[in-house]
């Protein structure tokens, strides 16, 4: 076999698991990146205080791959960890997920699960058979009075739009349940590295046909040195923002630090719209295997992604699937490029699926080498999925 040249461009999960791929294959894989650190997003790092901290937002684990999950174990010590959420409305904290608990202490009422479903089912608007927007999907789901509670002001905040300009998938992500039950996941496979994502990333970087380049910019006109490029960065700066930029969330964190304990929970969220801030965050709670004398709290801020900001939520609206039309046209007409994982999909991913779309990517490039076939630009199509 020929062994070829891949340049990889982002060394968060996507481009690590391509690399170690092609890697084993007996190919090489030189990686980039522009942050001082590998793991993209998922990075964490002990500060001052020495908790963890997941330096770009939560980041919880979870996953019903079991492919996935056995790969990242290879890679690192993962603890068992059940997410939990608390939401604050009106001065008063409730156990998200919505479930039986919920309900009863929303409602002032102490129905069996029957009867909460029962309640639930009265309150939904059956008249929304088709739901297109969030607002449709959250009144179907669960009516007027809990959907403005805690959804409309929180999202509000969250996307900067009103939930009627917000497609339903969004709420698709979170479950209601009719039990105490108030696991904010309902994947089988949950938890947090010991160590944190980095030394998993590192991990999976490690490896004699691998050679990373932090604090590097790779530019397109770099290309010709390598047999392929695995673009993780955002489709639109591939293509020098020809069609505009498409639209992303970012987020500013507030941090603090606090002797003791804040909040007594890892993530409590502010649902009032007149709060200015969608959640607060603290870290040493998402490693309750640890104890620590002080706490770190990040204070989370929604707001539009500027030009010097680090992108995290692509918004996906109607004017940036227009946008992303074009790219993924342009896209497919180019050769030895493939666009891969959050940004270069533009799509909201968790880590199992980046992970997952990343071994099916590089098990496709091998399989095209093997068969001497062109690599295609995708492996999932950006548009037609949510
Ligand atoms: P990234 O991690 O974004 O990596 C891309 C990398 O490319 C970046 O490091 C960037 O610097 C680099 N790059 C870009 N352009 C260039 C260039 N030209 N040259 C060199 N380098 C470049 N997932 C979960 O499963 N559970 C969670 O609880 C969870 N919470 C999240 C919370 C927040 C606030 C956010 C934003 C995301 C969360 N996610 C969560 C999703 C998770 O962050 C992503 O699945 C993951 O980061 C995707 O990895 P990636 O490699 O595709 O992208
Ligand atoms: N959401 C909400 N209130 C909450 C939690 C979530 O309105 O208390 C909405 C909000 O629009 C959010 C979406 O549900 O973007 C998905 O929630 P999730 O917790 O998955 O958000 P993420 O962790 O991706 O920020």
């Amino acid at each position: 076999m020929v062994s070829r040249s891949f340049a990889i461009v982002g060394a968060g999960f996507s481009g690590a698991v391509v690399a170690r791929q092609m890697a084993e294959a007996g190919h090489t894989a030189t990686v980039y990146d522009t942050r001082p650190h590998v793991a993209g997003n998922c990075f964490t790092a002990r500060d001052e205080t020495d908790v963890m901290v997941h330096v770009y937002g939560p980041h919880i684990f979870h996953t019903q791959h079991q492919h996935v999950w056995d790969y990242i174990n290879r890679f690192g010590e993962m603890m068992p960890y059940r997410h939990t959420v608390r939401a604050m409305v009106g001065g008063t904290m409730y156990r998200m997920p919505m479930n039986l608990t919920l309900i009863n202490d929303f409602f002032g009422t102490q129905f069996t699960p029957e009867e909460a479903e029962a309640f639930v089912t009265s309150k939904a608007d059956a008249t929304i058979t088709n739901p297109v927007s969030f607002e449709d999907q959250a009144l179907r789901f669960v009516g007027r009075e809990l959907y403005e509670a805690f959804f409309a002001g929180y999202t509000k905040k969250q996307w900067g739009v009103d939930p009627t300009e917000l497609p339903a998938s969004i709420l698709a992500r979170l479950p209601l349940r009719f039990t105490a039950d108030d696991s904010y996941f309902n994947h089988p496979f949950q938890a947090i590295p010991r160590n944190g994502y980095t030394p998993i990333v590192q991990a999976i970087l490690d490896h004699p046909n691998i050679t990373v380049h932090l604090n590097t910019r790779f530019n397109k006109s770099q290309s010709g040195s390598f047999d392929h490029v695995v673009w993780t960065g955002p489709i639109d700066a591939y293509f020098n923002f020809e069609h505009g930029r498409l639209g992303y969330r970012t987020l500013d964190f507030v941090k603090e630090v606090h002797d003791g304990d804040f909040q007594g929970c890892p993530v409590l969220n502010y649902c009032d719209v007149d709060v200015p801030y969608t959640r607060i965050t603290e870290h040493k709670h998402f490693a309750p295997w640890e104890t620590h004398e002080q706490t770190v709290t990040y204070r989370e801020y929604s707001r539009l992604c500027e030009e010097n900001d680090t992108p995290y939520y692509p918004i996906r609206l109607v004017k940036e699937k227009d946008q992303l039309l074009n790219y993924v046209q342009r896209a497919r007409d180019e050769r030895n490029v493939t666009f891969l994982g959050r940004l270069g999909t533009y799509r909201y991913l968790d880590m199992d699926v980046t992970i997952h779309e990343a071994l099916q990517a590089a098990s496709g490039m091998l399989s095209a080498i093997a068969d001497g076939s062109e690599i295609p630009s995708f492996f999932t199509d950006p548009i037609g999925v949510a």
